[in-house]
């Protein structure tokens, strides 16, 4: 028994080098990063965090303040399965869905952190310790980029230690999303793995023309071509060509895990823990996911996920995404000469923030 005392939580706002943009955000300028201090009676504390696309972090971060704080104090930090639950039901009146996902995830991460750091496991034991490393890709956001530029940006990921790469498709015209994924694949050579994401940028019909007409550019999944809530659809998709679809970035809770596996319609899985509620709902998706063969892949957050996804038995692909939050952290990812992405050994989530580095940004919003 260790009683919650305080939980301090935190807005930033930061900037990325350059517009990035996809088929259904448009233009990112910046990203939010929302961190959670959860401080113990004993005088342990961690820190958690969720992010946005940068909007929504003020109202995530009034969630976590209003609601759940003075819930959560003096209660006891190490049944975290049982407090996150508990979290869910608190403010699922109002709050079913996004934001309140985000709020927990924060809170959730710091509690995960604190059970480490006492119980002196990293993330990648707690999460099973499977294996030390798992594979890896860049997660470009680049259907603003112009071919060339696209292109570059490929060579400096091989450069980097990558062997799988993932580029951003729906632009307007579908013949322009078709040159530029064979234009890649030729860039690349067939050694490296190449993954397309339309971000829900399509319909029904032409995301079947699009798998049509991409099929032979060996690409390992299609990405959320329709919209993440249109079941019905990805069925129609999955049973008209058979290709691997992926999906799991916009999905709340493990019900949301379950109903898409009822269209067994997907191949891979990717939970992020920021949207999914944090870490306790991402190890249930992932023993979800191994129980009925779909391969358990990661979105966002990447110097957190390599140690969950490292953890488990039926890994896949870690993406290593274009909002650097890992670059804001003690420990930016680390890549091994066989292209493996290599997990923190260190008690508790193995990500601790520099917090003079996010300061000095200027971007500490509240
Ligand atoms: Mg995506």
């Amino acid at each position: 028994m260790a009683k919650i005392v305080s939980v301090l939580p935190r807005l930033f706002r930061l900037p990325l080098a350059e517009v990035l943009s996809d088929a259904k955000h448009g233009d990112h300028t910046h990203f939010e990063l929302i961190t959670a201090t959860v401080k113990l009676d004993d005088g342990s504390e961690g820190t958690g965090y969720s992010y946005t696309g940068g909007w929504g972090g003020h109202a995530i971060k009034a969630m976590i303040e209003h609601d759940l704080t003075p819930f959560l104090i003096g209660k006891d930090a190490t049944q975290i399965e049982q407090l996150h639950d508990q979290m869910r039901w608190h403010i699922h009146y109002v709050g079913r869905g996004g934001v309140s996902a985000f709020a927990i995830a924060a809170v959730d991460v710091a509690l995960w952190d604190i059970r480490g750091k006492r119980s002196n496991l990293s993330l990648c034991e707690m999460a099973g310790g499977v294996s030390r490393t798992c594979k890896a890709y860049v997660g470009g956001i680049d259907l603003n980029f112009p071919l060339e530029k696209l292109l570059s940006n490929m060579d400096q990921a091989i450069q980097s230690g990558f062997n799988g790469v993932k580029i951003k498709i729906g632009r307007e015209n579908l013949e322009e999303d078709i040159e530029r994924i064979y234009a890649v694949r030729e860039r690349i050579g067939s050694d490296t793995t190449f993954m397309v994401d339309a971000n829900y940028g399509m319909s029904v019909d032409q995301a079947i023309s699009a798998i049509r007409q991409f099929e032979n550019a060996n690409i390992t999944w299609f990405e959320e071509p329709i919209d993440p809530d249109d079941l019905n659809g990805y069925r129609i998709i999955s049973e008209q060509t058979g290709f691997p679809l992926a999906i799991g970035e916009n999905c709340h809770s493990i019900h949301d895990f379950e109903l898409l596996e009822k269209t067994k319609a997907f191949k891979f899985f990717q939970p992020d823990v920021a949207t999914c509620g944090g870490i306790t709902t991402w190890l249930r998706a992932a023993a979800f996911a191994e129980r009925n063969g779909i391969s358990v892949c990661t979105h966002g957050m990447q110097e957190l996920h390599v140690s969950l996804l490292c953890g488990r038995e039926n890994a896949g692909w870690l993406e290593v995404h274009a909002f650097p939050i890992d670059t804001y952290t003690h420990q930016p990812l680390k890549l091994n000469q066989e292209h493996m992405a290599v997990a923190p050994q260190l008690p508790g989530i193995g990500v601790t923030f520099d917090w003079d580095k996010l300061e000095a940004e200027n971007s500490l919003v509240s």
